[in-house]
């Protein structure tokens, strides 16, 4: 246990300053208006692993003058190609120093170094597709008698965006890509939790932006959060994060009408058919669900499984959360980290509390990890639940940790009519080889995204977004394009000679 805290500690002196880490605004690194200070801590260690400023209403105000001044002076009149190249030395440099922001996350978020990595990868290679989406944005003509229009696609000048936690860097640069590519500036506040990689990101990168064009303020959702949401001279907003906060959200940008995208909670369904084999559908169900620690907004968290092969599925299911490595998520072999918080790990031990006070079924796990380093890190054992009724708490509502419900199903019109029942609409999945049970489910559930034989899959270019109270909007693809522009007509009369 002290030989992992010594680990965890030298890697982030090596990574990390050891002063608070300010505010990156107009260019500049400021310590902002206000002198309050927080720490975010090392969620396998226990101990704080930096010091990061509040912002105030004051700071987010200075940003978005900030942001405004870049956009009207530089921004704005930037080619797509100059936007394109700067989105290419984005990547450029993120892959050249890929392994210390895996790290970064590993030592602020606690998701295993394997996972880490894709996080980066999938970081680059999405500043790469938007990079060549920038080239892309263009009006059409609509001819009509005497009437000519045209169409342009604009940028909405500066965007506020916010990001949490459980993805810091990817989810930021899911959020700074398309925005920049589009050519808005941007103000954006990481997660209280998770500051540490994209403030270290911006000062690998500070050279490359023009001053202002990306500005970042951190700080808690109600202080430096709620004053960037609600402001009158941002007049486009991209949200991720809970539902909760994101109607919040919703009800400020009502104030300005600003443009809003929400990508917000999830109860996604997996579905196993008849024919699948156990132990791949198991593999897939195991990868739905624990894949970032359970700390995933699509993950397929309620498992209904064919009654002909409930015994031998769910078997196979267990035995393969067994062979599941919970640890130091800095070692290769580790499968399962820490969760980020303790309260997200009071949370989770919550709703497990309300299954077992509805006497369900704990099949696997129900706890925290209680040997060494785990008992001081925010370890939840993989847990499964069985014998619940489809409409409990613990069964419709996002818990967003390690916990799995476990639900069989027999009759197919009555199992769409459950997976369909909750107020979320982010995902789904099928594990079949029968083509035809693929596309009657990909039809008849309600989701903004269908995984058939895999899951959590997000490649560049493929639209992200929830149907529901998951979301307004879709990220990562070209349709996010048209989320950071606005159109504009241009009708003119040809006369009557045209
Ligand atoms: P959260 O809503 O509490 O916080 C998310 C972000 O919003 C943080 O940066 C936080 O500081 C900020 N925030 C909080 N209150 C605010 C306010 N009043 N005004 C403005 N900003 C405010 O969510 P969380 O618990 O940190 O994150 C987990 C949630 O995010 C889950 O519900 C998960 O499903 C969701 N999520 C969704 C997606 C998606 O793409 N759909 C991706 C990841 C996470």
């Amino acid at each position: 246990s002290a030989r992992i805290k010594d680990r965890h500690a030298a890697l982030a002196d090596s990574l990390l300053p050891s002063g608070p880490l300010k505010h990156f605004v107009g260019g500049e690194w400021i310590t902002g208006s206000g002198d309050n200070t927080f720490e975010s801590i090392n969620p396998t260690t226990g101990e704080a692993l930096v010091r990061v400023y509040e912002g105030t209403k004051e700071d987010i105000d200075r940003a978005v003058n900030a942001a405004w001044e870049a956009y009207e002076q530089r921004w704005a009149g930037a080619t797509p190609a100059e936007r394109q190249q700067v989105l290419h030395m984005l990547a450029d440099r993120l892959e050249a120093r890929a392994e210390d922001f895996a790290r970064l996350e590993v030592l602020d978020n606690g998701k295993p170094i394997i996972e880490a990595r894709e996080d980066i990868e999938l970081a680059v290679d999405h500043l790469r597709y938007f990079a060549g989406a920038a080239r892309n944005i263009e009006g059409k003509t609509v001819p009509n008698g005497e009437l000519h229009v045209q169409t342009r696609r604009e940028p909405y000048g500066v965007v506020g965006q916010i990001v949490p936690w459980n993805f810091p860097l990817l989810l930021a640069i899911w959020k700074l890509a398309p925005a920049l590519a589009a050519g808005n500036t941007v103000v954006l506040k990481p997660a209280e939790q998770t500051p540490a990689s994209l403030l270290t990101y911006m000062r690998e990168v500070e050279d490359m932006l023009p001053d202002g064009v990306v500005n970042v303020v951190t700080g808690s959702g109600p202080a430096t959060g709620a004053p960037l949401v609600s402001h009158e001279r941002v007049p486009k907003v991209a949200f991720t994060g809970s539902t909760e906060v994101g109607q919040g959200v919703m009800k400020a940008a009502a104030n300005t009408i600003s443009d809003i995208t929400l990508e917000l909670g999830g109860k996604s369904p997996l579905i196993v058919a008849p024919d699948a084999a156990p132990t791949d559908a198991a593999e897939i169900a195991v990868d739905a669900m624990f894949f970032n620690s359970g700390e995933c907004c699509s993950a397929g968290t309620r498992l209904f499984v064919h009654e002909s092969s409930a015994d031998e599925f769910v078997d196979a299911f267990l035995d393969a959360i067994g062979q599941l490595r919970m640890g130091d998520p800095l070692n290769e072999a580790t499968d399962i980290g820490p969760q980020v918080s303790r309260t997200e790990v009071e949370k989770t031990l919550h709703y497990i509390g309300l299954a077992r006070d509805s006497d369900a079924d704990i099949l696997r796990g129900g706890g925290t990890a209680e040997e060494g380093i785990l008992a001081e890190g925010c370890f939840v054992e993989p847990t499964v639940i069985a014998d619940i009724d489809a409409d409990n708490t613990v069964a419709t509502q996002e818990i967003f940790g390690p916990v799995e419900v476990l639900l069989e199903w027999d009759d197919y019109d009555e199992m769409v009519a459950r997976a369909n029942n909750v107020d979320y609409g982010l995902a789904a999945g099928v594990v079949t080889d029968d083509l035809s049970f693929a596309h009657r489910i990909a039809a008849d559930i309600k989701a903004g995204n269908i995984w058939v034989n895999t899951f959590n899959r997000l490649p560049a270019g493929q639209p992200f977004g929830g149907y529901k109270q998951s979301g307004i909007g879709r990220e990562g693809a070209m349709e996010t394009l048209w989320e950071y522009t606005q159109t504009k007509s241009i009708t003119m009369d040809l006369g009557e000679n045209q």
